[in-house]
């Protein structure tokens, strides 16, 4: 199992799109989230809405890998069952998750593969974070804060992927799975005897 994190705004959801699409041997966890379904989002398939009570059920019942609270709004979380169905089956399986989230991975499944994804710089992933420049001075200097403090947890993952270009970054992760985009999962040679 790959656990992909990052700050936010690094494109932790443009690249797993990218696998989605391009290497579909890869089975992608689908979080339930009790944020509402943006246009375009598709029950299921992206995330399982949930209602809050629903979140409290999965979360009491044990359900729940790790779950957050994300952006200090909504909650977040990977239902266990489905991974734990995926690993046994031998699927590559990768999870995009915060960085909350991840700290809570490494303590239950530690010998997953914990990938951070870094943007070419902080002044880039600053540039993405403020966006158009709407926001004012003091919202800019929050942004760059959180920026600040989630790049320091860099340290803790095993390995880190720059995206400095989404396809480039995701063949990078998608050679860390194992899976080529033929379709093929690669397997090492097996050794004689
Ligand atoms: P969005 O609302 O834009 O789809 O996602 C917001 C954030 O929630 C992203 O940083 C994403 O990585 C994080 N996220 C999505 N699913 C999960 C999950 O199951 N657990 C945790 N901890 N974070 C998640």
């Amino acid at each position: 199992m790959t656990v992909l994190a990052g700050p936010t705004a690094v494109g932790k959801g443009t690249v797993s799109a990218d696998v989605r699409a391009r290497y579909p041997q890869v089975w992608l966890s689908v979080s339930a989230t009790t944020r509402p379904p943006r246009p375009g989002e598709v029950h299921g398939v992206h995330y399982l809405f949930v209602s809050p009570e629903e979140f409290d059920r999965m979360v009491a019942a044990g359900e729940m890998l790790e779950w957050a609270v994300v952006h200090g709004r909504h909650r977040y979380g990977t239902p266990r069952g489905p991974v734990e169905d995926h690993l046994a089956a031998g699927r590559p399986t990768l999870l995009e998750i915060d960085l909350q989230g991840a700290r809570q991975v490494r303590s239950s499944m530690p010998t997953a593969r914990f990938v951070f994804l870094s943007p070419p710089s902080l002044e880039e992933l600053v540039r993405r974070l403020v966006g158009r420049g709407t926001e004012d001075a003091e919202e800019r200097a929050r942004r760059l804060r959180t920026a600040e403090v989630e790049m320091a947890a860099e340290p803790e993952f095993d390995v880190t992927i720059v995206n400095d270009d989404v396809t480039r970054a995701t063949d990078e992760l998608a050679g860390l799975l194992g899976v080529s985009e033929t379709g093929a999962t690669s397997t090492l040679p097996r050794v004689a005897g």
